[in-house]
């Protein structure tokens, strides 16, 4: 019999600073990778992923080709409405780009995507009912719901990132104040360091010496560097860290209660400084504490890499369907 041959799609991770295409096989696994950088308007934009797809489509077949998307998307994913860092507004993206390449084209939100990622090939396999939290720069969230990604009416569930959780907090990018991803996420570290430091004096702690020389050079990765080796204001600034994480898994779980939450995003491999702690918040927050089942908390597995393996499987399957 003759041997069925292999099927490639390409996934995309479209971010505001850099494009990454991968050639991602039936198992998940990416066999070719290219980037380049985002261009600034719609019809570089769509002329770049062209170019990304015509050098993977020179060594491999492609057969389909996935896009993650950070951005709003309508519920039919057809329609990029809103993406703060991408040019494309309110536009029929798919057809346009299918168009194009003369391929099937999927469009996914890109916390939907890493959530796929995991459900098919990482952490969440055999999981029907579990949510992604993303913990980067801020927050993204999916929710898979008998084994499908849940989206809501409009296409922009779950949004706990923006979640107000602090009445007059901090500034928020949205234009809100108070969102819980100012608390709980790489950004929030970096806020709540100065905070710390500008509330109290931390001896031996070269953290401590660095924003009071520089507090603008401070970055998330500093902090958790500084957490591991001990210094004390990188330490106190987990442990706040670790607080509000553990009423996000709270909320999340008085919310939807569901039997799972993997922590992804770029925070993820940084675990061992706050997840333990953080679900111990989490245990004793939760409405009904001790009288019910806790949803099990782990880390992503497919990292970085998620994304883009995610919204390429779901491309490939929407091209099974239509066959
Ligand atoms: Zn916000």
């Amino acid at each position: 019999m003759p041997q069925k041959p292999a099927s490639f799609a390409v996934g995309f991770d479209i971010g505001g600073t850099n494009m990454r295409a991968g050639l991602v096989d039936e198992s998940g696994r990416i066999v070719a990778s290219l980037s380049a950088p985002s261009p600034r308007t719609t019809q570089a934009m769509e002329q770049g992923i062209f170019d990304l797809v015509e050098q993977l489509k020179a060594t491999h077949p492609v057969d389909a080709v996935g896009l993650a998307v950070a951005g709003f998307l309508d519920p039919d994913c057809e329609v990029i409405r809103f993406a703060p860092h991408l040019p494309w507004r309110d536009e029929p993206v798919r057809s346009q780009l299918e168009e194009l390449l003369g391929l099937p084209v999927r469009l996914e939100h890109d916390a939907n995507s890493a959530a796929w990622g995991e459900h098919r090939f990482g952490a969440a396999q055999g999981a029907d009912n579990w949510v992604l939290l993303a913990l980067g720069t801020g927050i993204g969230a999916a929710l898979i719901e008998k084994g499908e990604i849940y989206r809501g009416a409009f296409g922009t569930a779950p949004e706990f990132g923006h979640l107000r959780v602090v009445r007059g907090g901090r500034a928020c990018s949205c234009g809100k104040e108070g969102c819980l991803e100012r608390y709980c996420s790489g950004t929030a570290l970096v806020y709540t360091a100065r905070e710390l430091a500008s509330h109290g004096s931390y001896t031996n702690s070269e953290l401590f010496d660095q924003i009071k020389t520089d507090p603008q050079a401070i970055t998330g990765k500093m902090i958790t560097a500084a957490a591991k080796k001990e210094d004390p204001l990188g330490i106190a600034v987990l442990e706040d860290f670790s607080e509000w994480l553990g009423e996000t898994l709270a909320i999340i779980a008085d919310v939807l209660d569901p039997g799972m939450i993997l922590i992804g995003g770029g925070l993820s491999k940084d675990s061992s400084l706050y997840l333990d702690q953080a679900v111990n918040h989490y245990s004793s927050r939760i409405v009904g504490a001790g009288y019910r089942p806790l949803a099990h908390v782990a880390t992503a597995q497919l990292g970085g890499d998620a994304g883009m393996i995610g919204v390429a499987d779901l491309a490939r399957r929407a091209v099974l369907e239509t066959t």
